[in-house]
This record gives C-alpha cells, structure tokens and sequence, in this order.
C-alpha cells in the first residue's frame, strides 16, 4: 500500500456536449452513450486501483449517474483547463483544512485523469503512481506524443493546466521552468482516447465502441468498414488449406441442441473409427493433393457412454484424447499429413500431450453468454459449453504457445451483443497471447462448423 494519499481527477462535459467532433459519425444519442460508457470504465478502472484513495469527477452536469464513493464538483467554468484547475484548488482547499487534524489525511497527490480513454486499468492506474510518486509532474502522452492522456501533480502545484493540442510538451515545459522534478510516462491503458473519427477505427477498437455496435443498424458502412480492414490486412489475397476430414467419433458427451454431427449411439455402433479407417481417409486425402489431416470429434464420450469407455479399453487406450493423439501421430507418420486437431475442451496437460503429435489444434469459442446453458437454451445439459471452460483452453493453448483456431457461432439464440462480448473475449486471449485465428460458423446445417 502507498503511503501516499492521491485524489483523482475525472473532468468530462454534460453527456450531450461531449464528443462534437465525432458528430459527423455518430448521432447525438449515440455520443452521448459514448461517452458515459467510457467514463463507467474509466471510473471503474480508478475505483479498483489501490493507490488511488479519493475520485472527483468536475462536470457542468448535476445528473451525470456516478457510482457510490465518487464525488462530484460542479463547475459552469468555459474549457477543460479552468475545470481542472477548479478541481485542483478544491482538493488543494480541503487538504489545507485537514491538515493537522486527528484523523484526517491531506492529498499529497493530484491524478487527473481523461474521461475518454477507456482501455485504462487499474494495474495500468497503480503502475503508473508507482512510478510517478517520486517526482512532482509525470505526463502521460497519447499515443502520438502530443496531447495529456494522464497528469500527476505532488501538492501544492503552480503547473498551469495546458490540455488540449500538444499539452505533453506544454506541460513538461511548464514544470521544467518551475525547476521540479518531472518525467513523462507511458501508460498503453492511456495511450488511446476517443476524440476523431479516425479513433474510433484505431487499434484495437475500445470495447465501449465495439459494444455500441450492437444496435448499429446501418449495415452500408459497416459493411464498407469490414471490407477496407479486410483489404488493409490482407489485400485480394485468399488463403486456404487443403485438408481432409476425419470424424474420429461421432460420440459426445455433450448435447447441443442444433448440432447435426453428433450421433447418440445405436445398437451395433462402433463408437471410434478404427485406426485403418482413419489412415484410408488420410491416404485418399494425401493422393488427392491434401496438406492437412483434420481431427474432428465429439467431447470426451466416455466421461458419457460405457460404451465408449470399453471401446477405449479395448483399444488399450484410457481416453479419447489419448487415442487422439496415437491416431494423429501414425497419420503424420505414414502419410505425411499435418494433423490439426478439434477435440474440444482440454486442459494444460491435455493440450502438452498432443502439442507433440499436431501442428495445430482449435476450438470454437462458440458464444461467452452464460445463458445458452440454462434451461431451454441450446447449450443446457452440455458441460462442455460452459463458456467459461472454453475460455479456459484459449488461456491455455495461449500460455503454451500453441497454433489455435477459434471463432464465433452464429445463429443459436445469441444476441448481436453476446456475439460482440465473445469477439472481444478472444481478443482479449489474443492481445494476451497473440496466436487465435478467428473463424467464424454459420450453424445452420453446418455439420463441421458447429464440432467442437
Ligand atoms: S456441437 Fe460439438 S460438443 Fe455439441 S453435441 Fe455436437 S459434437 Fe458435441
């Protein structure tokens, strides 16, 4: 914990006059979302960290909503700098009037913080008073070196408050003059805000805009978005892999309601393909120009059938995955094939195990919505969906650095937001790992689309 007491400072307009700069692309309503969903995540971001013991936002708005514990200061001043500056003698005004008595601490610190730069955290938050509590001034720039995305002034402060166009080096400036200590600070949390339209296409998109979309419902330049980022990335080049399919097993212990591929077992079933079945597929597919060997199977049978258990036994193997990763090998062996396997839910071990005997593996995010998986849902009675567990193997698959596919279902009962919450989940695995291919599966009648 620190020793120091730090109040931040949160300095935002009235919801309807923020953002005029983005009116020629988003609507008054929509601004106006904007910009109290990036002060919600700003404020929680300060909220979490444990450096900070006091939140003010300054605003000319007496109905701004804001969360227990944050204290508001109306200011009707003309710009952001008299509204900071307000702020600041306020806080400094307060700690005069403390100081000295029982119980009360002075601030030590002022943190004025944007309210449009929502990617902060508390870590990024913590991380950057750590570093800034031995001088009098750290800046934070943005992500061009210009502007102030951040501001840490030790009390008293005689910095005059420069925000606006090149304040980072108007602001080490002003301290450099006044000879104290000062530093510049980069923070990545702090590096993007929201103030042109060329913001909101910057990478990675903030959540906040990601979420927006989900009532978008012009679909022309959305459309025109997807297709300029599309080029930008990749241009007109088109990339696939030749690959043959192997069901090793239609089983699952799962029972998704849409699913096409899984089969319950019936009377005289063979619950695996036997390992000449697999290495026939695999050999027609090598003498038909295929690279890759694609493993695609129900969830783990055996923890469901005894069936599947016995054939397993008989085999010599304990589990699915471990007859996964004995079939894979012979194929790669005795025919050259590259397997990717799609066995889906797996665990750290689990996915050392066949790293050995793969050149990749996936598997399908699907959805993060927790309510596909209660009663009436099609995700309701398969443990396996939980999105949870599928996060889970992203992370773990992340952490060993292992080439992996993944991606969105479309079309089981989802909301346009729950398939935008589970698009930033994996990218918030990829910005983490950085080795996700997203895919993405229409459901219906998609057999292979919707395996695990
Ligand atoms: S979608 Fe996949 S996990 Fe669900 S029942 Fe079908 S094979 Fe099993």
């Amino acid at each position: 914990m620190t020793s120091q007491y730090v109040t931040a400072i949160v300095p935002v307009r009235a919801l309807h006059d923020g953002k005029t700069r983005l009116a020629g692309v988003l609507s008054l309503p929509r601004r106006a979302a904007l910009v109290r969903s990036m002060l919600e995540r700003v404020l929680a971001a300060l909220r979490g960290a444990q450096r900070i013991q006091r939140i003010i936002v300054v605003t000319p708005d007496e109905h701004l909503p804001l969360p227990a514990g944050v204290a508001r200061l109306l200011d009707q001043s003309v710009g952001l700098n008299p509204a900071i500056e307000l702020a600041i003698s306020e806080v400094s005004r307060r700690s005069l009037a403390r100081e000295g008595q029982p119980g009360q601490r002075a601030s030590d610190a002022v943190l004025i913080i944007p309210a449009d730069a929502p990617q902060v955290s508390s870590y990024d938050i913590d991380t950057l008073i750590k570093q800034a509590e031995n001088f009098d001034v750290a800046v934070v720039p943005d992500r061009h070196g210009r502007g102030t995305n951040g501001l840490w002034l030790r009390l008293p402060t005689a910095i005059p408050m420069q925000f606006g166009a090149d304040s980072a080096e108007a602001h080490m400036a002003a301290a450099r003059r006044l000879g104290v200590r000062v530093t510049g600070i980069e923070v990545a949390g702090l590096s993007h805000d929201v103030d042109e339209p060329a913001d909101l296409g910057a990478e990675p998109m903030p959540e906040e805009l990601a979420r927006l979309l989900a009532d978008e419902d012009e679909l022309a330049p959305l459309l025109l978005r997807a297709s300029s980022l599309a080029q930008e990335g990749f241009g007109q080049r088109v990339s696939y892999s030749r690959k043959v399919f192997i069901p090793l097993t239609h089983w699952c212990r799962d029972v998704c309601h849409y699913c096409t591929f899984a089969a319950p077992p019936r009377k005289g079933d063979t619950p695996f393909m036997t390992i000449e079945q697999v290495l026939e597929i695999a050999r027609q597919g090598a003498e038909a120009g295929c690279d890759e060997a694609l493993f695609t199977l129900g969830d783990k049978p055996e923890l469901r059938y005894p069936a599947a258990r016995r054939a397993l036994a008989d085999m010599g193997f304990a589990s699915t995955l471990d007859y996964l990763a004995y079939c894979a090998q012979r194929v790669f062996m005795e025919t050259g094939l590259l397997p990717h396997l799609n066995p889906g839910v797996m665990s750290t071990p689990e996915i050392a195990r066949l790293r050995e005997v793969s050149v990749s593996m996936g598997i399908m995010m699907e959805s993060t919505a927790e309510r596909l998986s209660e009663r009436g849902g099609p995700h309701h009675r398969s443990p396996d969906k939980e999105p949870r567990r599928r996060l889970a193997t992203l992370e773990a698959a992340g952490e060993l650095a292992v080439p992996f596919t993944t991606g969105i279902l479309i079309g089981i009962g989802e909301t346009r937001l729950e398939r935008i919450e589970t698009l930033l989940a994996i990218r918030r695995s990829h910005l983490r790992h950085g080795d996700h291919h997203p895919e993405l599966s229409r459901q219906a009648g998609d057999a292979y689309g919707v395996c695990p």
